[in-house]
């Protein structure tokens, strides 16, 4: 009988969690203004809110954790993380910031300017956020194959060429940088190829402006790469990751996704003048440029937390599970973002909660109506995350409104992920007498999801 595949790690810590009853989660959410963002996390059973920062580090991390240098300036602490990062990378000049969006501020603060426009594969939240406050503008110029959920192509994160050379060309002068994202998260955790990432870095060039990788979730991108595309099945997750970044000129990290710590961010580019310009604004926003924000034991939890989630096993346990979940929607007919993603699935709301009108927010709805089944904590990543229109005000209806269940890093086993699948499974059998979603109470000018306040109808 041929083994059945099993994770690539086993448990040392365990951390209790406890089931609620539906009474007391109707109340919790009554008060937390029906945004799960609000709710309390003891009173969450899972919680598949995000994949940022809730990973669970290894012993390894640990004991680095322990082994800290927290002097100010010139840790050993940074001199390793700066190593970790030029090796992986392949980029010589090293910034780190407390996490993702102080590396986007740090580095937008040197290069966006009012009027400026910054194409992308789908801006992250946060990086059209730093965008739009500078007033400059994000446009979206991924491939047209992301917006169908049902279509199934393996590199469904790609940027549309022909969308990026429009806005390079109808925009000379204007274009700092271009944004690439990769996995693209907004539209599912789809994965960019190879190929796109060498054309758009060479369209890009070829009309002077540089790239920016967004690159929270790298490591999960080159597992696609070599598992999908033509040609990389026999290198390494480090190959594959030095050559996708062979081609940009920068890149911005979460380190809360795929170095797999609870805190962490940099910039690294091989332009020397951003480095220089960008250790100006780090100081005062961040702190010294060898800390930005950091504990030294945080610098050595991200150098091995980069070293091991870039070695194929980590990776192959942790899409797999991802995979699983697919696996069971699919038994279930339930619509997602096909095919499943890096580091969640994302349900079509919009498919799902066929009778509540968009202007009532069917994905928003959908995160309640999860939460009421089973204390299950998803995410809206839809109409509600879309925002309004920066000049018109108008909500941003236009995109796909999505319940993204975020898978976090070696936390949950299956057992767990088939609990979500079953409750999900209830929502969508009784999904015909959910007709009615939420109305906006109070919202904040600018990224509004974190603390709207809501209403149900109906
Ligand atoms: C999480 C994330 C960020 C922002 O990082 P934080 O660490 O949350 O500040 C930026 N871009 C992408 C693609 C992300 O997933």
């Amino acid at each position: 009988m041929e083994l059945p595949f099993a994770e690539s790690w086993k448990i040392k810590v365990i951390e209790p969690i406890r089931r609620s009853t539906r009474e007391e989660r109707e109340q919790w959410l009554r008060e937390a203004h029906y945004n799960v963002f609000q709710l309390k996390a003891e009173q969450v059973y899972i919680d598949l809110l995000t994949d940022s920062g809730t990973g669970a580090m290894s012993d390894r991390q640990w004991a680095e954790m322990m082994v800290g240098d927290e002097s100010y300036a010139g840790a050993t602490s940074f001199y390793k993380f700066e190593a970790m990062v030029q090796r992986i990378f392949g980029l010589p000049y090293v910034i780190p910031t407390h996490q993702g969006r102080a590396a986007e501020n740090v580095l937008f603060s040197l290069l966006v300017k009012e009027g400026h426009v910054v194409p992308g594969n789908a801006h992250f939240d946060t990086t059209k956020g730093h965008i739009e406050s500078r007033k400059a503008t994000a446009i979206d110029v991924t491939c047209d194959e992301a917006h169908d959920t049902q279509l199934e192509v393996p590199f469904k994160g790609n940027v549309g060429l022909e969308k990026l050379e429009k806005v390079l060309k109808e925009n000379t002068g204007k274009v700092p940088f271009m944004v690439l994202t990769v996995t693209n998260n907004t539209v599912g955790g789809q994965p960019v190829s190879m190929q796109n990432i060498r054309e758009t870095c060479a369209l890009c060039h070829r009309y002077g402006v540089p790239v920016v990788m967004d690159s929270a979730r790298f490591a999960e991108n080159a597992y696609f790469i070599k598992t999908r595309e033509q040609g990389y099945a026999d290198k390494s997750i480090k190959e594959i990751t030095r050559e996708m970044y062979s081609y940009v000129d920068a890149a911005t990290m979460s380190c809360k996704k795929d170095a797999i710590v609870n805190m962490g961010g940099f910039i690294a580019t091989r332009k020397k003048e951003w480095y220089d310009g960008a250790k100006m604004f780090c100081i005062p926003m961040e702190g010294y440029v060898t800390y930005g924000g950091l504990n030294g034991r945080d610098l050595n939890a991200v150098a091995q937390g980069l070293d091991e989630n870039t070695e194929f096993d980590m990776l192959d346990t942790r899409i797999r599970q991802v995979r699983h979940l697919a696996e069971r929607l699919d038994e279930y007919g339930i619509p997602y973002q096909r095919p499943a993603g890096g580091h969640a699935i994302f349900v079509d709301a919009d498919k799902v909660l066929t009778h509540v009108p968009k202007e009532e927010f069917p994905a928003q709805t959908l995160t309640c109506e999860l939460y009421l089944e089973a204390g299950i904590r998803a995410c809206e990543i839809g109409y509600m995350l879309a925002d309004r229109d920066p000049v018109t005000r108008a909500n941003r209806f236009g995109g796909l409104d999505l319940l993204r269940l975020a898978i976090p890093r070696r936390v949950y086993t299956d057992n767990h992920i088939d609990v979500v699948a079953a409750a999900l499974k209830n929502v969508y059998d009784r999904r015909e007498s959910v007709t009615r979603g939420v109305a906006i109470e109070w919202e904040a000018p600018l990224m509004r999801h974190f603390t709207v306040q809501l209403r149900r109808l109906g």
